[in-house]
């Protein structure tokens, strides 16, 4: 599934998540996986701009938790729920801390950021800060691999890459600037790692055209990775679920797709590490947990780890699902584990386009699937689509309304389709195709009617101006200041991949 497709998910998810808990409750009511102290040197903040429901069920905020804590550093946790500008564990000023970096995952989230500075009274630009002497702002999370140009004027340093190759260097490096305060010195420092953008010594290279050579970070063996999550808490939108992670990048080639072109090649966890941690967390009482990975269904032991999961008689849920993945088994153990729902992202309902999409397989397949997991007890299920594909045909979208309205007289399951725009990314091989956000209200309409009086059927759409302001972030470049994020001006997707290039991307 896309990170589009993965965010809808959430969004949707979120709702109906009680709010008002107090930080108190919220801290009690969380499950340490592994026991690590809580205090250390020096101070930390570690930001997720977005609500506490969301940010600790992202597996990758919560690694990067952990390995602080591994390290002796003394990390406490914001949200944007979290009321004034105090950290989640001990109610601590942000303006305490010498260091606060963002987990910055999604487009939107970048707007959020700003906001969370704002509220907190700490300058959003690296230039501002360092002549007051607030706070240094690192980033991290994909969309700092995906562009992080983004933050050429917020940022001062960006990680770019696996977090397990830099925190080490990082942490080091904080401790140095912790004793000296020497800010320019710190800079120097951290710019010596080729998988740190450091905009305050890079951004006018960039301006000028020079090129930096930085180079992503990956990790490419996964059991230097944690795999699982640190905390499990009834009040994320994965209540009560420990996160388990069994593999990055992808090998699939879906063309609109960031994971195959930015996030590095297919690599997977050990299967007796992903078993161990089922095991732990049977024993620990978690009755769910939540399987991440690009594709869930290419990992090459899957069985196995089916298996393990019904005989502990867990429930599972997996972050993305191919249609052509799904086997029987798949089917069998998210029904026995009380599943009722099943998600997919068929992109279309055009087979021909559906194959440019890197989604090899037909209407057929889509509803021999879904007849099965009908049968075996699943009950709703949630289809993902995008309008204004490249060379999109009123044709395609009726297709996608014949796809639709033939699952539901298939299968009788309850129908949720969710609709977004095609919004080309930095990086992919369809990174120069057009944005067609102008005709987008027309492709939705006709879709609608196409399928107006479906019952039992709900349609979910990306808005017009979510879509045009993801495309607008997606794109910033170097050239592109902190007005450019409260704008309407087009992006320069030119100077973006030029400036991109010359990073080292
Ligand atoms: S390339 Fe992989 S992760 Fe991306 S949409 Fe295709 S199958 Fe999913």
């Amino acid at each position: 599934m896309s990170n589009r497709g993965k965010r809808y998910l959430m969004k949707k998810t979120y709702r109906g998540i009680r709010q008002n808990i107090s930080t108190k409750k919220l801290l009690k009511d969380e499950l340490w996986m592994d026991s690590l102290s809580e205090g250390g040197d020096p101070l930390w903040a570690m930001a997720y701009p977005a609500r506490y429901a969301v940010g600790m069920a992202n597996l990758g905020f919560q690694y990067i938790c952990t390995y602080l804590k591994e390290l002796g550093v003394a990390v406490e946790r914001f949200f944007d729920d979290i009321e004034g500008d105090r950290s989640l564990e001990e109610g601590r000023p942000v303006g305490n801390f010498p260091i606060i970096t963002f987990s910055v995952v999604y487009e939107p989230d970048v707007k959020k950021m700003l906001n969370m500075l704002n509220r907190w009274g700490v300058s959003p630009l690296w230039k501002d800060r360092a002549e007051k002497r607030e706070p240094i702002i690192g980033v991290g999370g994909s969309l700092s691999v995906i562009n992080p140009l983004i933050f050429s004027h917020i940022a001062d340093f960006v990680v770019l890459g696996d977090g397990e190759e830099v925190i080490p260097y990082l942490v080091k490096t904080v401790r140095g600037f912790s004793e000296t305060g020497d800010r320019n010195e710190f800079w120097e420092f951290i710019a010596e790692h080729p998988s740190i953008f450091v905009p305050p010594l890079h951004l006018d290279m960039l301006r000028r055209g020079e090129t930096l050579e930085r180079k992503k970070s990956f990790c490419l063996d996964l059991s230097k990775a944690k795999g699982h999550a640190l905390w499990v808490s009834p009040h994320t939108v994965f209540p009560d679920t420990l996160l388990i992670e069994t593999q990055r990048g992808c090998f699939r080639g879906c063309p609109y797709c960031t994971i195959p072109s930015c996030f590095g090649r297919p690599r997977f966890r050990q299967l007796k590490e992903v078993i161990d941690d089922i095991r732990k967390a049977s024993k620990l009482g978690i009755r769910r947990l939540g399987v991440i990975a690009p594709e869930s269904g290419d990992y090459p032991w899957i069985k196995e780890v089916l298996k393990e999961i019904r005989d502990a008689r867990l429930e599972v849920s997996f972050a993305s699902l191919r249609i052509d993945n799904i086997s029987d088994l798949l089917l069998e153990t998210l029904v026995e584990g009380g599943q009722r729902q099943i998600t997919i992202a068929p992109e279309t309902g055009d087979q021909y386009f559906r194959v440019c999409c890197g989604k090899n397989f037909t209407n057929e397949h889509i509803l021999d699937t879904l007849q099965k997991a009908q049968k075996i007890g699943l009950r709703k299920v949630k289809m993902y689509f995008m309008l204004g594909l490249p060379n999109e045909e009123d044709k395609h979208i009726l297709e996608t309304a014949k796809l639709i309205m033939e699952v539901k007289k298939n299968t009788g399951m309850n129908v949720v389709a969710s609709v977004g725009l095609f919004i080309p990314k930095p990086q992919t091989p369809w990174a120069n195709m057009g944005f067609s956000h102008s005709t987008y209200k027309n492709k939705v309409s006709l879709l609608k009617s196409a399928i107006a009086g479906l019952k039992g059927s709900e349609i979910r759409v990306q808005s017009a101006r979510e879509a045009k302001e993801e495309y607008r972030i997606t794109w910033a470049n170097a050239d592109d200041t902190l007005d450019y994020f409260y704008s309407d001006v087009a992006p320069n997707r030119n100077k973006t991949v030029e400036q991109l290039k010359n990073l080292g991307f």
